[in-house]
């Protein structure tokens, strides 16, 4: 069976040449590279190249990266990290109604231990207000915290605006870039950004690694005492093939990153046109043009169940995700969806594609064959369907 791949934002696969690299640091150079002989300074070597690579994605300078185990990690080390390291000026924190769970509940689980929590809401293109987020500022207010772009619907957040205001009234701007990275041009720099997440395994590089950019200067309390690595800021023998993979997932990222922006572009606007074309009561999720991510697609199709189609797409060999929260094995509506103002009902039957860098026209052609023959399929067993309904 012909197999297609459309949930890149879940994970992606690792480049080969990523995984070739990573082979020599599990048989080959296996020293711990706090290691004084020659084992460990080899790897002690390939981390620091590894660490220059990710930081010139990003504008930073190598220093101020500090490798985690992933996304979530970097998330709960900026969040909990900086609030605890700020609570002598203040304790109150700004995030987003459609954060990923590792910001949002992290933020949650600090408003309910001594910390005060302002989560703003989106408009119905998933985006939040910089007028609404100027007025949510306090004299205590320590942290922002705002995604780059929304895993689920791909809308593109204000950063660099909301960055100029952090700046200004003194407050540390963290921002989750885990699935803009190699998507989006990322200058922590230009964009006034403190904290920066970024993982491995949604740029074509291992699971279980990730970063967190620390601007210079910054104070963070680490989670975890140990060993010191990571200049104290994340004790623990590093991941040394994870990261040195990591670091040519982002060599490679950065080098592609404009081709595959048109790649990427050019086959996310012939499925949505495509989509909307074909099928009727369909709403796409999230903003359209400059403002959505390059490689998603978000779709409420009326009168079907997210997860009836999902396993409908499955059994043709098309990997895709719905917008409900499938990770914690119920079927709640995704958050972000809700604070955008859908319905349950709305929101139930959404379907997110997420493109990648080896996908290709045919195969938009064929999820564009078969997706509406699905629909009418799933449709014709649903009482509440009728044609001329909208
Ligand atoms: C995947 C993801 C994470 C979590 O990263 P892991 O490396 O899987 O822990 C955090 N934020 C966003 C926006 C993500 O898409």
């Amino acid at each position: 069976m012909k197999r297609i791949y459309l949930d890149h934002s879940a994970t992606t696969p690792v480049d080969p040449q990523v995984a070739e690299l990573m082979m020599k640091y599990f048989v080959d150079y296996y020293g711990n590279p706090s290691s004084v002989h020659y084992y460990g300074r080899e790897v002690r070597k390939a981390l620091d190249e590894a660490r220059t690579q990710v930081a010139t994605l990003i504008g930073a300078n190598p220093a101020e990266i500090a490798f985690t185990s992933g996304g979530t990690e970097a998330d709960n080390l900026a969040i909990q990290g900086a609030a605890k390291a700020k609570l002598k000026k203040g304790n109150h924190l700004i995030t987003s109604a459609i954060e990923h769970h590792a910001v949002l509940d992290t933020c949650k689980h600090l408003g309910k231990n001594g910390y005060e929590l302002t989560i703003l809401p989106v408009d119905e293109e998933g985006i939040i207000s910089v007028d609404e987020l100027k007025k949510a500022i306090r004299p205590e207010t320590i942290l922002v915290s705002i995604m780059h772009a929304n895993n689920e619907v791909g809308s593109i957040q204000p950063i660099e605006e909301i960055g100029k205001i952090t700046k200004q009234q003194d407050i540390l701007f963290h921002v989750d870039a885990v699935q803009s990275l190699g998507k989006c041009s990322i200058d922590v720099k230009a964009m006034n950004i403190d904290l920066l997440t970024i993982s491995s395994h949604k740029i074509y590089g291992p699971k279980g690694v990730g970063a967190l950019y620390i601007r210079k200067g910054v104070r963070v309390s680490p989670l975890m005492f140990g060993g010191a690595q990571e200049r104290k800021i994340r004790s623990g023998t590093e991941n040394a093939p994870g990261i040195i993979g990591f670091g040519k997932a982002c060599e490679l990222a950065g080098q592609r990153m404009e081709s595959e922006r048109a790649h990427l572009t050019s086959l996310r606007d012939k499925l949505i046109d495509g989509i909307m074309s074909k099928i009727d009561n369909v709403k796409l999720n999230g903003p359209s043009g400059s403002k959505r991510l390059v490689n998603n697609v978000n779709v409420s199709i009326n009168f079907i169940e997210g997860e009836s189609l999902l396993l409908s797409l499955d059994m043709i060999g098309v990997a895709a995700s719905s917008g409900s929260a499938c990770t914690s094995g119920s079927l709640d509506p995704s958050h972000v969806l809700l604070a955008m103002g859908l319905s349950h009902e709305v929101a139930h039957g959404s379907l997110r594609l997420s493109l990648g860098m080896q996908n290709t026209d045919e195969d938009i052609d064929y999820v564009l064959e078969e997706l509406p023959k699905i629909v009418d399929r799933l449709r014709a067993m649903s009482p509440l369907y009728t044609k001329t309904s909208c």
